[in-house]
């Protein structure tokens, strides 16, 4: 929080990049869920053993640049479109149909590691045995498929 003549700013403004920096979106909120997901589509987009993102309210994220587009059907038979760089190829947001209203945003984009850890764990029938989650962490049903 900043001062600025006298009033208190409350709003946090968050700068998410792609890995070359030609795509980024600006964010005026704090983020409403930040959830892993552990499914293998999530496994396969990330390169990682599981995604993490957070989401806002899409009326308060700025696209700046170019972005291609990918649309997966999930098992549920849920629609994501996932907003990448034609350039680098990072994913900087997805939506899923239905639920346009909110924006996922991949937690590495931010490049920040004081952003608020995640509440909810998402298909945890696919985890890597090894992986070790916060203590106390929300489970959600795996046939929820929202891409976490
Ligand atoms: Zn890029
Ligand atoms: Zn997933």
């Amino acid at each position: 929080m900043h001062c600025r003549r006298g009033r208190v700013m409350t709003t946090e403004v968050r700068i998410a990049s792609c890995s070359c920096g030609q795509l980024t979106l600006t964010i005026s909120a704090a983020p409403v869920r930040v959830s892993v997901c552990h499914c293998l589509a999530c496994q396969r987009r990330t390169g990682s053993v599981f995604g993490t993102q957070a989401r806002f309210p899409t009326d308060r994220v700025v696209v700046n640049g170019n972005s291609s587009r990918y649309l997966r059907i999930g098992d549920g038979g849920g629609r994501t479109t996932y907003d990448f760089c034609p350039l680098c190829g990072s994913t900087v947001c997805y939506s899923t149909e239905g639920q346009e209203r909110l924006t996922a945003v991949p937690v590495g984009a931010f490049s920040d590691p004081g952003f608020p850890a995640p509440i909810v764990s998402c298909y945890e029938t696919r985890k890597h045995p090894w992986v070790v989650l916060p203590e106390g962490i929300e489970r959600e049903d795996e046939e929820v498929d929202r891409s976490g």
